[in-house]
């Protein structure tokens, strides 16, 4: 399997190169040159397979550079019952991604019971083992430095922590994050993770780490990597869990379904798309956002219109609140017939704090084919939606989770399921639970005193040569 840019890039890499790296070299993403479609028998042979094996045969089409052996191993070490084990009681973690049914025809696709009680971990866990394959096999290292707001830096360190030829630098801002995350993050005592609390916003933070990426010299020198939303490692791990839910949720080949995802940067989605690509029957993705909707907004008028960092409204689905989507130029490529050419103007236009306009454009005619529909959420909504899920169903849901279940609702179709991602345990997101319901939610036994323990964390100025220096003292 090759790979090439959104953009053009003449030089095609193949999925070790590209695990490791970030953007493209002409500032694209990277995508498979094409779909692998997935036949009708494959598909029946999935229907017997654990998630392990099921993430192995996915993975193998994209992976190709990766002898067979060694990830069958790798997929085996990262998908177990014990990983994944943060399930409520009554779901079946040996599934991974139990499928949890509401009530006919609409499920929910529990992905948050891994370590961080996020979906991120579906993907990350299994980029921490691939990292330390890859970089054990190259005799090489990385240093990986990153901004979060919560959710996203708490998955890498626990994917990360103690793998060999891996660091991590992660940037957070000193306030705005629950207690919960903070003692996630912060608690960890590895060798290998560094937490860095900014004295600011995590738009502060983010910016630190850009102008260090921009440093092309001090970037090289000191091996620094990332592993944010664009990395395609993570888009490829989570296609298995669409898969997942697919064959838990029918009996034959000849059944659609719908997903429902609660979206911000679009990597999520994003995959959910490339499964369909493949040929697994979803009918409808089914888009999400909250107050910040800039995706919903182009899915019902054809512009793409990012916002300014300023404008993004601080919400209680926080890891939603995005001015632009960072994986959606993977879509937009798939959208003009794989044109480089029309993406790399598209974004010259978006790199430069504009917008376009597609539905005056031939693309437009050709969007109902990708199966998109979508809508948006308010604080209101949420709150509701939580109300009736644990009224209804005796279930509590997190705030991202009730803004996909919100828009499901509103886009279901009478003669197939239609399948609920749920991102975030309710634990996570303990204030605005206790706002919607007036009571604290399940917590699994191993958490509950976590913001109790000793937290190991460097509290810093927004100084990006503070922070060179700090990540040069600390790789010796
Ligand atoms: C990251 C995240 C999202 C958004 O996912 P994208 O891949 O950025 O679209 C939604 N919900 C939760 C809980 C998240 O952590």
């Amino acid at each position: 399997m090759k790979y090439l840019s959104t953009r053009g890039q003449a030089a095609e890499p193949g999925f070790s190169d590209i695990l490791l790296g970030g953007l493209m070299e002409d500032g694209g993403l990277s995508l498979p040159a094409e779909y692998p479609q997935i036949s009708d028998a494959e598909l029946t042979a999935m229907r017997g397979m654990s998630y392990a094996e099921l993430a192995f045969t996915i993975l193998s089409k994209f992976a190709t550079d990766i002898p067979a052996d060694d990830l069958r191993e790798l997929t085996a070490k990262t998908y177990t019952a014990e990983v994944y084990c943060n399930t409520r009681p009554g779901s079946d973690a040996r599934q991974i991604t139990p499928l949890r049914k509401l009530e006919n025809n609409l499920y929910l696709q529990e992905l948050s019971n891994g370590p961080t009680l996020a979906f991120k971990d579906m993907a990350m866990q299994l980029l921490g083992n691939l990292f330390e394959y890859v970089l054990t096999k190259r005799g090489d290292s990385i240093n990986i430095l990153g901004a979060t707001s919560g959710d996203t830096g708490s998955a890498a360190e626990y994917a990360m922590r103690g793998k060999r030829g891996v660091r991590v630098f992660m940037l957070s801002p000193r306030e705005n994050m629950s207690a919960f995350q903070r003692a996630q993050m912060y608690s960890l005592q590895d060798a290998n993770i560094f937490n860095i609390a900014v004295r600011g916003m995590f738009d502060d933070a983010q910016d630190i780490v850009k102008a260090v990426a921009n440093d092309l010299d001090f970037k090289a020198h000191n091996k620094i990597g990332a592993v944010n939303s664009i990395n395609w490692g993570r888009v490829a791990a989570q296609i298995v869990y669409y898969f997942k839910g697919y064959l838990a949720a029918t009996t034959s080949n000849e059944e659609q379904v719908n997903f429902a995802v609660p979206s911000g940067n679009f990597g999520n989605i994003c995959a959910g798309h490339i499964a369909r690509m493949m040929g697994l029957p979803i009918r409808k993705l089914i888009l999400a956002t909250n107050e910040n909707d800039v995706l919903d907004e182009f899915f019902r008028t054809g512009i793409y219109r990012p916002r300014k960092t300023a404008d993004v409204k601080v919400t209680s689905s926080p890891s939603m609140d995005i001015s632009k989507a960072s994986n959606f130029e993977r879509f937009i490529f798939d959208l003009v017939g794989r044109n480089p050419a029309v993406v790399a103007e598209l974004w010259r236009a978006v790199d430069s704090g504009g917008s376009f306009d597609l539905s005056v454009t031939p693309y437009w005619a050709d969007i109902e084919r990708f199966g998109f529909v979508s809508g948006r959420s308010s604080h209101a909504d949420r709150l509701a939606t939580i109300r009736k899920t644990y009224k209804h169903y005796g279930l509590m849901i997190d705030t991202h989770t009730a803004d996909g279940l919100k828009v499901a609702l509103e886009n279901l179709d009478a003669d197939i399921p239609t399948i609920v991602l749920e991102t975030a345990l309710p634990a996570k997101f303990e204030e605005t639970i206790i706002e919607a319901l007036g009571e604290k939610p399940w917590r699994p036994a191993a958490m509950q005193n976590i913001e109790s323990l000793p937290q190991h964390v460097e509290v810093m100025d927004i100084n990006t040569q503070a922070i060179k220096d700090f990540i040069v003292s600390h790789i010796g």
